[in-house]
């Protein structure tokens, strides 16, 4: 029966594990941290019973049930590159408070705060930050959903709480706010019929081209005379932007490139494909959100939020933004993973890049992070 050295020596130390958190929260005994920003159980404990649970609870080895997992969860819908949807519109939070703190429209912390209000949820797993340092936390009320407003880069565990959320507080209505890998991996283990998974009633996902070690980048941003306690907000687009006092710096995001975790760089998924409802900014105007409506339960969310008149909403002119973007990530995650067969085959770089007629340099960035 496979365990945790085998969770570990083919998801963990090959880089491919995400950072979800989700291993954590499966172990009975709670034997799994997280001591280098990688879950690791520390010692073989006395305990561990070697019971295959952790294993049987990380998704990256079981990526082939994705579209399986798809077809139950979503069903139905309008399907191009950013996955099925029902509706796309663009919305913006009506609540003043929140539309000085949010990233981009404030939709996420406006569905909170009015799903908590409604009784819809009684808690939700969010990411909040200890300066601009991500970390995983649970929001149980409006002030502590206020309080995960904004955007901040970095890997974080956000299912490491799930445990904490069901057995320790005892909530029955959990709503999951995370990047696409985040939702994969909540999806999976609902899918699994896992129990402690059964309280998750939403999930909300992030747009996502890629994420940013927390320490690289308040390194690089050092190198730029930038000090990460001044900046105000942080956001990526085409360009990597940091506000301080009412200015903006911007610089290209291939800048940045090196901080980019060896998870993401296989990643293909933009958009949060197996979330009730997908929002982002690309595609929409500054101060706006772009929201995908994916299920059932999303749509009624999206009317009940309309109805409530918490939200404005637009229909969504531009989807074909976002595909694209879709598209390019879906292209670079097949194009790296050749990469890497290639260079175990034993190809050298400049072979490698000629076979896929793209620059060297791309080649030996991707094979840096390996
Ligand atoms: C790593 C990362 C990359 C992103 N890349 C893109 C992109 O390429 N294109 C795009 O359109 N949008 C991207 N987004 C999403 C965008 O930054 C906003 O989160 C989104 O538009 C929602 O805005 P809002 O005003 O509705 O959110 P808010 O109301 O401000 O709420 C934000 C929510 O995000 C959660 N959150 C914050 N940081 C993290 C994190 N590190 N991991 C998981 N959850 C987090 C918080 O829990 C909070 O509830 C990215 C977000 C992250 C975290
Ligand atoms: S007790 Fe089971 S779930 Fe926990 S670390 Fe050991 S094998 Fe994994
Ligand atoms: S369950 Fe998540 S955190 Fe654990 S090894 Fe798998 S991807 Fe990594
Ligand atoms: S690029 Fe993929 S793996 Fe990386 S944070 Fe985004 S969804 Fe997760």
């Amino acid at each position: 029966m496979p365990g945790y050295e085998d969770l570990e020596s083919r998801i963990i130390d090959t880089g491919e594990c995400t950072v979800c958190g989700a291993c954590v929260s499966a172990c009975p005994g709670s034997h799994i941290k997280l001591p280098d920003g990688k879950p690791r159980r520390p010692k073989r404990a006395m305990d561990c019973v070697g019971c295959s649970i952790c294993y049987d609870a990380c998704y990256m080895l079981r990526h082939n049930l994705i579209k399986e997992i798809e077809a139950a969860a979503i069903g139905r819908g309008h399907r191009d590159s950013v996955g099925l949807y029902r509706r796309a519109v663009m919305a913006r939070t009506k609540d003043p408070e929140i539309a000085r703190i949010c990233q981009d429209g404030g939709f996420i912390t406006t569905l909170l705060t009015y799903g908590l209000r409604s009784g819809m949820i009684d808690g939700a797993l969010l990411v909040v930050g200890d300066g601009w340092a991500p970390r995983a936390s649970i929001a149980r009320d409006r002030d502590e959903v206020i309080q995960a407003a904004g955007t901040r880069y970095g890997p974080v565990p956000v299912l490491k709480t799930l445990r904490a959320a069901v057995v320790d507080e005892g909530l029955g209505s959990i709503c999951v706010v995370g990047s696409p890998c985040h939702i994969q991996s909540i999806r999976y283990l609902k899918h699994k019929g896992l129990p402690l998974a059964s309280p998750v009633k939403l999930t909300v996902g992030l747009l996502c081209r890629e994420n940013y070690q927390y320490s690289c980048l308040v390194e690089r941003l050092a190198a730029k005379g930038v000090d990460i306690d001044q900046v105000d907000k942080l956001d990526v687009s085409d360009e990597f932007n940091i506000y301080t006092d009412g200015n903006l710096v911007s610089f290209p995001v291939t800048e940045v490139k090196g901080c980019v975790p060896r998870h993401c760089l296989v990643c293909r998924d933009f958009a949060a494909e197996v979330a009730d409802i997908a929002v982002g900014s690309d595609g929409a105007p500054e101060g706006w959100s772009t929201v995908l409506v994916r299920t059932e339960l999303g749509y009624e969310v999206l009317a009940g939020m309309e109805r409530a008149e918490v939200i404005d909403t637009e229909p969504m002119g531009e989807v074909a933004v976002i595909e694209e973007i879709a598209d390019r990530k879906k292209e670079k995650a097949k194009q790296t993973r050749e990469i890497f067969r290639l260079h175990d085959q034993g190809l050298s770089e400049k072979e490698i890049a000629a076979r896929l007629e793209i620059t060297a340099e791309r080649v030996s960035h991707r094979l840096e992070r390996r």
